[in-house]
């Protein structure tokens, strides 16, 4: 039998060509497209392409001044409600939206945990004061906001929060520590899972506080990645102070405010993901090309049985995006973090086995002067995607949720 295999790669490329072709153009894509050709320009032409997991640190004031662009223009918060400042604009148009921004190679979003994860829950749990209050400043690209969830005790089992928070003259007082707090160096907000009810066990008496990180109790302690930047931290509380009416929702029931913080995590921005995933793969066919890695017929499979996965990941994202429950937490949401997230770690192995022998060598070693390498772009993408797999739900956590709620197996034992 003839062997299937394409003789030559550019035939993967060819096939990226058509399924790009097969997108609608649209009056919202072109509207997009021509804000972003039209606003990546002068001071922005250098934001182009800075930012992104294990990148965070790149141009972070340029960043931000571009978040506020963005925010000025009403091309931040997309899908909030018109009612809370967005657009009400529909899934399809917020992944056309992020599909169009990566392909312009606009900067990586500095306010996304605002505008995707403590937004959302704001407007669904908040009080008027609360959105007014908080909202705006969001949308402006004003207020950044960290995620304060995990503690040393407390990531998957996140029922075990020990952090604690009493009332004191009509003020919340925070005393504990959490951990890996994504861009907590750089917030000026952090929403807070704490427990407020001495005693209480598990789920029970914990709430959701809204809490200034600008202030003597709040100490920021940076965790150095494998990557060599910082985006992550411990974040101390000693004594942190936040006002009674920055509670989001009831006191005591911070564990349903969370819960619906972690299904927004999954929202439209993994759908548009999938652009960036593309230039990512292109780049790693084109290194294999350079090095005549290309040629070992394992690595040419494995290239091939990638680029089929991300277009099964396409499609799967075109047929979630029309599902009524599109958006919502569930089986499906955990079944989509599985599949990119383990793609994404694979796609980070060929990244290095397409620079040969030399992708092991990093361009600077620990010096006096500097006290990190300095991994090239397909270096930092392995490094980097060992940790897709952990954040916003590890596999395994991922898996539990398949075989309780889909395949009805028993729940695993608890302690
Ligand atoms: C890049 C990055 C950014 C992050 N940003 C934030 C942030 O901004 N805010 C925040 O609050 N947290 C953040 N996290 C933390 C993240 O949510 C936790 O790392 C994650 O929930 C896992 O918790 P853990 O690290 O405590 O590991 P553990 O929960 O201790 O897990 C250790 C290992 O045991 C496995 N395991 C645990 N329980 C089970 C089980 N029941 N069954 C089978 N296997 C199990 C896990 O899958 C994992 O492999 C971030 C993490 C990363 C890597």
């Amino acid at each position: 039998m003839a062997d299937p295999r394409p003789s030559d790669l550019s035939d993967l490329s060819d096939l990226s060509d058509l399924s790009d072709r097969a997108d609608p153009p649209d009056a919202f894509r072109d509207e997009v497209r021509g804000w972003l050709a039209a606003n990546l320009t002068g001071e922005f032409a250098a934001a182009r392409g800075l930012g992104g997991p294990g990148r965070e640190h790149e141009g972070f004031e340029l960043r931000r001044a571009w978040e506020r662009r963005l925010g000025a223009a009403g091309w931040t918060c997309l899908g909030w409600p018109a009612a809370h400042g967005g657009r009400a604009a529909s899934l399809e148009e917020q992944v056309v939206f992020h599909e169009e921004y990566i392909r312009a190679d606009a900067p990586h979003r500095v306010g996304h945990i605002g505008e995707g994860l403590v937004g959302p829950t704001i407007i669904e749990f908040g009080t008027d004061e609360q959105r007014a209050r908080f909202l705006p400043p969001i949308r402006r690209g004003d207020e950044l906001w960290c995620q304060g969830y995990s503690e040393p005790n407390a990531g998957s089992d996140l029922a075990g929060v020990q952090t604690r928070a009493e009332l004191t003259g009509g003020r919340w007082v925070v005393h504990g520590q959490k951990v890996w707090t994504s861009l907590a160096h750089v917030a000026d907000w952090c929403f807070v899972l704490c427990r407020t009810e001495p005693g209480s066990r598990r789920h029970r008496g914990l709430s959701y506080l809204l809490v200034p990180m600008n202030q003597p109790g709040v100490a920021v302690r940076p965790i150095v990645q494998m990557t060599g930047g910082s985006e992550f931290n411990e974040v101390f509380f000693d004594g942190a102070r936040t006002g009674g009416d920055n509670t989001l929702g009831a006191p005591g029931d911070g564990w349903r405010v969370a819960m619906a913080t972690l299904g927004y995590e999954r929202g439209a921005a993994t759908l548009g993901q999938q652009i960036g995933f593309r230039r990512e793969l292109d780049a790693v066919v084109a290194m294999a090309r350079r090095t005549g890695a290309a040629t070992d017929p394992v690595l040419r499979d494995r290239l091939v049985q990638s680029w089929i996965e991300l277009e099964i990941m396409r499609v799967t994202a075109l047929r979630t995006m029309t599902s009524p429950s599109a958006g919502e937490p569930g089986p499906a949401a955990s079944i989509a973090k599985i599949y990119w997230s383990e793609w994404h770690r694979r796609l980070g192995e060929l990244a290095m086995a397409a620079q040969g022998p030399a992708g092991l060598l990093t361009a600077a070693e620990p010096n006096e002067q500097n006290d990190a390498y300095e991994p090239n772009d397909l270096q930092r993408l392995y490094l980097f995607s060992r940790a897709d797999t952990i954040y916003a739900g590890s596999s395994e956590i991922q898996r539990n949720i398949i075989a309780e709620r889909v395949l009805g197996l028993p729940k695993e034992p608890r302690p």
